[in-house]
């Protein structure tokens, strides 16, 4: 089954790893410039989105 908002957070996690790979100011756990704060901020959003939904599904 098909899980859009699981998906999507899986897609910007990758987009920040991506990009942390390739940005020499940003690591993987911390983003060093505007793009990578932007992208970081994405995945935070849609992680606590995800994990929210998990726990409420309970
Ligand atoms: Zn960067």
């Amino acid at each position: 089954m098909p899980d859009d908002l699981h998906r999507r957070y899986q897609a910007a996690h990758l987009a920040y790893q991506a990009h942390a790979d390739a940005c020499q100011g940003c690591t993987r756990d911390t983003p060093n410039c505007q793009d990578g704060q932007r992208l970081r901020e994405s995945f935070t959003r849609l992680q606590d989105a995800y994990l929210t939904r998990q726990r409420s599904k309970r």
